[in-house]
C-alpha cells in the first residue's frame, strides 16, 4: 500500500520538464487524459507487486505515446531489397513533376471540373483525353481510382448478365484479392472458360459462341509464367474473330509497360499500345506498376466502348481524385516528351547500368569499413522487377553484402535493428547474408541510408 501512495500525482508528471514542449504544442486535455491512462496502468501494475514509477518514468511513457502518434503515417521508408515495384512498400515511387503536380492540386483550387474557355461545368476526364490518345494510340480514354475497379467497370457496363469468354490459363488470380472469376461474378457477367491451363486456340473461343456472349476477355498472367506446351490466342486473333461476330475484346494488361521492356534485358510484357493497335475494343492497365505513376486505372479503347463506361453509375463510384489524377497526366507528360527513362524513377532503377550501381555499393562497403566493421562484400545478384509484372524476370545487380555472424541476432538481429533507424531500412536476407541493393535506393536518401545503417550496425 506504501507503493500506491509513492505514484506520482498527474500535477507533478504535467509540470515536468519531458513533458513542457507537449504541453505547450498539444491539447492539455488530451496530454491530461494520456498521464491519467500512464497512471492506471501503473497502478494495475503496483497492485500486482511493482514498484510505484516516478514522475520521469510516467512523462518519459507519455511522451512516447505522443511522438508516436505524431509520426507520418504512412512513415517513409528506405527500399534497399531490389524489388523495384515493391506493393508492400507502396509500388511505384513518383517523379519530382508528378510529386510537384499532386501537391499543386492538393493546395489549392484547381479547374477539375470546370471548362475555363465557356465557363461552364467541365469533366475531370476531358484534361486526359488528348495525352491518352497520344501516348497509346487509342481513341478514347477513361481514368478510375485502380485497375481492379477498371477492369470491373468495364465487364459491369458491357456484359452484365451476358457471357464472358476466357481461356482457362487466364482465368487467373492476380494477388491481393483480384481474381478474374471472381471479378466477373461481381460485375454480373457469366464466365465461360475455354481450352485448357496450357493451351487456348482461336475455335476455342469460337466455338462457346452462343447468343448470349458479351465479350471475350483477355487477362495478362502477370504473376506466374506458364512454360512448355503452350498456346495462346493474340489479341489481333481475337479482333477477327469478334469484328466477324460483333464480340468486343477486352484486354486486361496488368502493369501499364509504355516502355518495351525487352529493351532492358527483361522479357517482353504487353503494352497497351500493342493492344490498341491490333484494334481490342477496350485495354486496361494500373498507374502505379510498370507506368511508374500515381495508384489508378486506365482504360483505353473505342469511343463508343468508352462511353458505355463513362455512363455507368460505378464510374461514379470508382472515380479518380484530383492530385492522383494531376499526377498521372504529369507522368504521362514524361511519355509523351521522350524523357520516361530519365525522369520516372522506376525507369531510372530499371536502366541503371550495373556499373554504377556497382560504384554505389563500394562507396556503402567503404563506410562501413571505415568504421572498422569486418564482413562486408560487394556481390553480384539480381533485382526483381515486382509488383505482380515480369514474373521470375529480374535484372543483374550489385549488392552490398554483410556477413551478420558477429552480430547480435545475426542476419534476423540487423534487419530488425534497421527497421528501427529514422528513416527505417528494408533489406534483404540471402544465405544467412543480409543483402542491400543500391538500385532501388532513391539518390536522394543517400546520406540517410548510410548513417541508418552505420547505427543499425552498432
Ligand atoms: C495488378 C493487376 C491488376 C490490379 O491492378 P490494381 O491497379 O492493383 O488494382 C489487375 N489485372 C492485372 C493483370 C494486374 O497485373
Amino acid at each position: 500500500m506504501t507503493q500506491l501512495r509513492n505514484i506520482p500525482s498527474v500535477e507533478r508528471v504535467l509540470s515536468s520538464d519531458t513533458l513542457a514542449w507537449v504541453v505547450k504544442a498539444y491539447s492539455r486535455d488530451w496530454i491530461l487524459s494520456l498521464v491519467r491512462q500512464e497512471l492506471d496502468r501503473a497502478r494495475s501494475s503496483v497492485m500486482m507487486g511493482a514498484d510505484a514509477p516516478s514522475v520521469e518514468e510516467v512523462a518519459r511513457a507519455t511522451r512516447q505515446v505522443v511522438e508516436k502518434m505524431n509520426r507520418p503515417a504512412p512513415q517513409p521508408v528506405i527500399n534497399a531489397t531490389g524489388v523495384v515495384i515493391h506493393t508492400n512498400l507502396g509500388r511505384a515511387p513518383l517523379s519530382r513533376a508528378a510529386t510537384e503536380a499532386a501537391i499543386n492540386a492538393a493546395q489549392g483550387y484547381s479547374n477539375l471540373e470546370f471548362d475555363l474557355d465557356n465557363g461552364r461545368r467541365g469533366s475531370r476526364q476531358a484534361h486526359l483525353q488528348n495525352l491518352l490518345q497520344e501516348v497509346t494510340g487509342a481513341e478514347a480514354g477513361l481514368v478510375v481510382n485502380n485497375n481492379a475497379s477498371a477492369v470491373l467497370l468495364g465487364l459491369s457496363a458491357l456484359a452484365a448478365d451476358k457471357e464472358v469468354v476466357v481461356s482457362r490459363g487466364e482465368a487467373v488470380e492476380i494477388g491481393g484479392g483480384f481474381r478474374v472469376p471472381d471479378v466477373l461474378s461481381q460485375s454480373g457477367a457469366i464466365l465461360v472458360d475455354v481450352g485448357t491451363t496450357n493451351r487456348t486456340y482461336v475455335r476455342d473461343y469460337e466455338t462457346a459462341i452462343t447468343p448470349e456472349t458479351g465479350a471475350f476477355l483477355k487477362a495478362h498472367a502477370s504473376n506466374f509464367r506458364v512454360e512448355g506446351f503452350t498456346a495462346s490466342v493474340e489479341p489481333a486473333e481475337l479482333v477477327d474473330l469478334g469484328a466477324r461476330t460483333g464480340i468486343p475484346v477486352l484486354h486486361d494488361v496488368g502493369s501499364g509497360a509504355l516502355l518495351p521492356t525487352e529493351n532492358y534485358g527483361l522479357a517482353h510484357e504487353p503494352t497497351p499500345q500493342e493492344s490498341v493497335a491490333a484494334g481490342v475494343g477496350l485495354t486496361f492497365f494500373s498507374g502505379d506498376k510498370l507506368l511508374g505513376g500515381p495508384q489508378a486505372g486506365i482504360v483505353v479503347g473505342s469511343r463508343d466502348l468508352v462511353n458505355r463506361l463513362e455512363r455507368h453509375p460505378l464510374a461514379r463510384a470508382f472515380r479518380i481524385d484530383k492530385m492522383s489524377l494531376a499526377s498521372l497526366i504529369a507522368t504521362l507528360m514524361h511519355y509523351l516528351r521522350g524523357e520516361a527513362e530519365r525522369e520516372i524513377p522506376i525507369w531510372r532503377m530499371i536502366s541503371a547500368p550495373v556499373q554504377l550501381l556497382e560504384e554505389r555499393a563500394e562507396t556503402w562497403k567503404k563506410a562501413v569499413v571505415d568504421r572498422g566493421l569486418s564482413g562486408a562484400n560487394v556481390d553480384s545478384s539480381r533485382s526483381a522487377i515486382g509488383g505482380g509484372s515480369l514474373p521470375g524476370e529480374t535484372l543483374p545487380t550489385r549488392v552490398l553484402s554483410l556477413d551478420c555472424g558477429s552480430l547480435p541476432g545475426g542476419p534476423e538481429g540487423l534487419m530488425q535493428r534497421m527497421r528501427t533507424v529514422d528513416p527505417p531500412i528494408i533489406g534483404r536476407i540471402e544465405d544467412d547474408r543480409v543483402l542491400l541493393d543500391p538500385r532501388t535506393v532513391l539518390p536522394d536518401q543517400e546520406a540517410h541510408f548510410l548513417k541508418g545503417l552505420l547505427a543499425a550496425l552498432g
